[in-house]
Order: structure tokens, then sequence, then C-alpha cells
């Protein structure tokens, strides 16, 4: 997940957050230049349905639309599940999905402080509130989900996740938050760290960007057109088709705190209820 610079200066979130994003925003811009991924990279992302705009290689594989890790090795065997559509600009785009439910999906933190652990808790709350067959539950070490803290570098990326389920049914692991000092300003607001939690957690479980279709919504700056894939959309149902800004799967944050909103739900429960 990615801070939307556009929306903090709006004023939504803390001046703090605001003024050391902005100033590393140049170098992330320079990090992120296409050029130096090949072609085939490339093109490997694109028949992913993933946005090809601002891959950065990292260690193993590359970064893709801020937070989604795609090792060399999910590169080369594509995977793409169902769209499921709740409006003009939400797609709850799934690839593979958790197996063996009704299913606890244990997860731990460390290198984190106190704040980052109270978010977990909040997020670990939001999801079981949901009544779903397929639950968390926070441990003091290891699980099946570790949530780790690195220096994820400036530009405003506050976490980045292991990519999607498994093949064999298992969420993605690790996650990874941004611990470089100022990343998530001074003193965040821990509803705004358990969403961003809640979002890395969404990825692990088979979520996509809510806003695949035009990343610009969430992210202000950035191009849209993320591409389709060739792969199709399934409505769905009792969800209005008119824009709903405030998906926990959005993009990029805009500092706010978002519980699951309606649809949100309805999506969760239609993969794991
Ligand atoms: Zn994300």
């Amino acid at each position: 997940m990615k801070i939307n610079l556009k929306a903090l200066v709006s004023g939504v979130v803390l001046t703090t957050v605001l003024f050391s994003c902005q100033k590393e925003n140049k170098t992330q811009t320079t990090v992120t230049d296409n050029n130096a991924v090949p072609a085939e990279v490339i093109n490997q992302i694109q028949s992913q349905g993933f946005s090809t705009e601002g891959v950065v290689k990292v260690n193993g594989g590359y970064r893709v639309e801020n937070d989604i890790f795609l090792s060399d090795e999910a590169l080369k065997s594509p995977a793409i599940g169902p769209i499921l559509r709740v409006g003009d600009e939400e797609q709850y785009h799934t690839t593979n999905l958790v197996t063996g439910l009704p299913r606890v999906i244990t997860i731990s933190i460390s290198g984190l402080s106190t704040v980052f652990q109270n978010g977990l808790d909040i997020a670990v709350s939001r999801y079981n509130a949901l009544g779903m067959r397929l639950t968390f539950q926070r441990v003091a070490s290891g699980g099946n989900i570790q949530i780790v803290g690195a220096d994820l570098g400036g530009g405003g990326v506050l976490g980045q996740s292991s990519g999607f389920p498994t093949s064999t049914g298992n969420p993605a692991s690790p996650i990874t938050l941004n611990n470089r000092a100022g990343a998530f300003g001074s003193n965040p607001n821990v509803n705004w760290v358990a969403t961003v939690i809640a979002h890395e957690m969404g990825h692990t479980i088979g979520f996509r960007h809510t806003d695949y279709k035009n990343r610009a919504y969430s992210c202000g700056g950035f191009k849209s057109n993320e591409g389709t894939a060739g792969v199709g959309a399934i409505w769905i149902p009792g969800t209005a088709r008119n824009g709903d800004p405030n998906s926990w799967m959005l993009a990029c944050t805009d500092g706010s705190d978002r519980p699951f909103n309606a649809n949100d739900v309805i999506a969760l429960n239609y993969l794991y209820h």
C-alpha cells in the first residue's frame, strides 16, 4: 500500500507524513524507472493483469502496484482468477484462494513497534467480526503469515505483501511493513495502521486492488488503465454500480481509516463465507 500524496495535500493526515513523503517522492521516480526492467518481464506482469507502471526490481523478483511482490517463479506461472466486480471503479480481483475452510490463519508480528502490534489486533478483529469461515488468530511467533519490519525505502511505500495464496491454497507470507523512520509519520493513528495491515492481509488471501481498472482512482497521479488481461468479470449481486471510494483494497491510502465497507463485506463473504 502506498500513500496518495495528492490526498495528503488536501489535509487528511499528519503534516509530518506529508512532509517526509513529498520530500522523498522524487527518489521513487528514479527507482521505478521501467527501463531497468526487461521487456519479457513487463510482458509477464501485463499478462497476469498487473499494472506495468512503476515496476521495481527487488531481491528475487519484482514489486508491482507499489505493494505486491511477484517472485521470478510466480511470474512464469500465470494464475488469474475471476474478477468480482461491484461498481464502475471497483472490482475484487482474485487469484488463488485460501482453501481448507473452515480455517484459522495464524499470524505473528515482529520487529515493529506497539502501534503496529495494536493495529494488527484491530485488523484481525475486523476480519473475525465478519463471521466468515476464514478467521485469523494472532500468535506470538511464526504462524501462517508473518508480519516483519524492513526498510522499504522512501517514496511513500508503507507495506508489501508476498503476493497471493499459493497454488496449494495457503496464504502468502510474509507481509513486510516499512520501518524506515518517518515512513508512517511520527505518530500514526492506530486505525490507519490497522487499515494498512488489513489491506496487506487482503492480498495474502487473494484480493487484488479494488481500483484495478483505474488506479488513478485512489492514487491520483498514476496513469489509469491497468488492463483486464482478457479475463471476465463477475458482478457481485446486490451491490451498486456507482463508484465507492472507501474500499480497504484501494491501491493507495489517503491516510484515513478504511474499515470494511458494505461492498467489501459482500466481496469477503462471497469468497470466504
Ligand atoms: Zn495493495
